[in-house]
């Protein structure tokens, strides 16, 4: 039997101060076997790395996410290609563009977005895309730099969109939104996904599931996405558990 992988998540987050590493440690009775930890800048890699180094079972990816943009220099952007490079970053994420929060000038977040992506063709790993109230830009920026593996992070975009982006040969990971009662996108997109393009997540500590949606979200919730989505498709939880597992070792080669 195989073991949940949660695809993303942000350990490091202050959420998980002091009971991080219990919490991490019970991680594999309670059903995950592995799950990746996020950076979205400098100093949130350094933490995911770090974690991934005490424990075989966590692996970490590096990058700017979009909100973090706005100071990239010169150095900080040679230190993140360095860390990329580490034997546990498995990819460069999580990278995107983000006009919700509109935090980082948006002419900014598309150049990193794209130099990012470049990046990650060049040393080969995967990208994680965070795309927020920017789809149009997105696609277009995914179409342009065409990432040769990579996956829509947290997808709650339309069935249109989503053929669009399982089109660029790219995966979709869904997590906790599809348990929400008015998850119409996230739902549909779950009943018609090709189960090999099909990642989990939790995204947290944000996000949680039913039935602790508004809680403090943890990598072993994602069995809720994984039960939400099997339901959905007539399916057993298990079933939707080896599969994505496989994908997410594919993906990430882990
Ligand atoms: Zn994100
Ligand atoms: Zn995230």
């Amino acid at each position: 039997m195989t073991g949940l992988i949660d695809t993303h998540c942000h350990l490091y987050e202050p959420d998980y101060d002091g009971f991080r590493d219990e919490l991490i440690m019970q991680l594999p009775q309670n059903g995950v076997a592995k799950a990746i930890c996020v950076g979205c800048n400098i100093e949130t890699t350094l933490q995911s790395i770090e974690l991934a180094e005490k424990y075989d079972f966590i692996f970490a990816q590096a990058g700017f996410h979009p909100c973090d943009t706005a100071d990239i220099n010169l150095e900080m952007w040679q230190q993140m290609q360095q860390l990329a490079r580490h034997p546990k970053v498995v990819a460069v994420g999580e990278i995107g563009l983000d006009y919700h929060w509109d935090s980082s000038p948006r002419d900014t977040q598309k150049y990193w977005f794209a130099k990012q992506i470049d990046f990650a063709n060049d040393i080969g790993l995967p990208v994680v895309i965070h795309s927020r109230d920017a789809t149009a830009d997105t696609l277009s920026t995914v179409r342009e730099h065409t990432p040769k593996k990579g996956v829509f992070h947290c997808f709650s975009g339309s069935p249109e969109t989503m053929k669009q982006v399982l089109d660029m040969g790219l995966s979709v990971s869904l997590g906790g939104v599809v348990t929400f009662k008015n998850a119409k996108n996230a739902v549909e997109c779950a009943r018609q996904i090709p189960l090999d393009r099909l990642l989990l997540e939790t995204d947290c500590p944000y996000l949680a599931p039913e039935p602790f949606r508004g809680k403090l979200n943890r990598p072993d919730y994602t069995l809720y996405v994984a039960q939400k989505i099997a339901q959905l498709r007539d399916m057993q939880t298990q079933q939707i558990i080896d599969i994505t597992a496989k994908n997410a070792e594919r993906m990430f080669n882990i």
